[in-house]
């Protein structure tokens, strides 16, 4: 029998389960604290469990741990990536960004991924499956168990942008939400937490109807659906109106600010033209827009726009109300945009 995934049951589920080996109930609260809190990923690591229970425990179930293939540490700011694998073999991204607020983790939800966006190195290589709630979680334990040692370190803060669409993967980013919340485990505020879309519109629905307070960030990068459509498969299927629609309700469900982000290319979406465009498509929306000169991939021939260009788009969204501001890049020194260490490690296994 297939051992089950203890680490993506919720506190409820692994009471019962619990209870259904005859064992007393307190030993999920015991679990709980050393998988959740200590971080143990052995049960006979477990100081309040007993070898023999420890044999049992492992027997019924596992503990998702990834291994560390690579991590590279920025010298600028200290931002920290790794690649990790995965029990199947399967190699995802995660960072680890040290602000002055606090520390973030931005955490993969699949393992490739299916949308096609034309500038991301994510889906280059296609998609090849899910990540389990358990999966997600470990990106952030394993963060936090590099840095045991450092007195006080705690991830404070949450963005759903790594490899992977999470709108695509939405029942086990529910429940990883869920779990990284949980105040037996990590309590991960969910106002700490940035779920990211490229525009799956059912999804978001379905996700204001869960009423968490989670920020929603919008990868829209176009003004318009010529552009967009170009560049974001996506946007064929749901194009910018049903889009921005789909954010005015979710807004009036959740009360939040939206976030969107919007990558500059030369000569693609970065005229004053294209700005005042989105600045009229914006308009009655509370949000903020994140304006990020485009990473430059090794698979596709996408510019950063000029300084001059950025800071002109800028300016015509911000003389328009529209809140806008530039992205500060972070650990440029260790330049592996999301997906592009992953993508490497495949080309040179081949
Ligand atoms: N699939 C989700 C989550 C990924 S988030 C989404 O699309 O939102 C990763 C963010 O980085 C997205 O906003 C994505 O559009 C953006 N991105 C991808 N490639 C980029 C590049 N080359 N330069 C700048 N931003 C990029």
């Amino acid at each position: 029998m297939d051992r089950k995934d203890i680490k993506s049951m919720t506190y409820e589920e692994l009471e019962a389960d619990i209870i259904e080996m005859g064992l007393p109930k307190f030993r999920a609260g015991q679990l709980y604290r050393q998988l959740f809190q200590k971080l143990k990923t052995s049960f006979f690591d477990m100081s309040d469990i007993s070898a023999s229970l420890a044999q049992t425990l492992s027997e019924r179930y596992v503990i998702t741990a990834p291994e560390i293939i690579s991590k590279l540490v920025s010298k600028i700011d200290g931002t920290e990536k790794y690649l990790l694998c995965m029990s199947d073999g399967n190699m995802i991204e995660t960072v680890l960004m040290r602000y002055e607020h606090g520390n973030t983790v931005c955490v993969s939800t699949q393992v490739g991924c299916r949308m096609g966006c034309a500038f991301c190195a994510s889906t280059k290589n296609g998609f090849v499956r899910s990540l389990e709630p358990s999966e997600i979680l470990s990106q952030i334990e394993t963060v936090t168990r590099e840095h045991m040692s450092e007195e006080g370190f705690r991830v404070s803060n949450i963005v759903l942008m790594g490899i992977g669409e999470p709108l695509d993967n939405y029942d086990n980013v529910i429940k990883f939400l869920n779990l990284v919340n949980d105040k037996r485990g990590l309590e991960i505020g969910y106002r700490h937490i940035s779920l990211s879309t490229c525009g799956v519109v059912p999804g978001i629905m379905k996700l204001a109807k869960e009423e968490l307070p989670i920020t929603l960030s919008i990868s829209l990068h176009a003004p318009n659906d010529k552009i967009r459509s170009e560049n974001m498969p996506i946007n064929r299927k749901y194009n910018i109106e049903e889009l921005l629609s789909a954010c005015r309700e979710y807004q009036k469900i959740c009360g939040r600010r939206i976030s969107f982000e919007y990558a500059l290319i030369d000569g693609v979406n970065d005229s004053v033209e294209h700005a005042k465009e989105l600045a009229k498509r914006l308009k009655g929306i509370m949000c903020h827009v994140n304006l990020i000169p485009v990473n430059t991939i090794k698979e596709k021939n996408f510019k950063k726009s000029t300084k001059n260009s950025i800071n002109l788009f800028t300016k015509t969204l911000n003389d328009s109300k529209i809140n806008a501001t530039v992205r500060r890049k972070l650990g440029s020194d260790i330049d592996a945009a999301c997906g592009q260490l992953r993508n490497d490690h495949i080309k040179t296994n081949e």
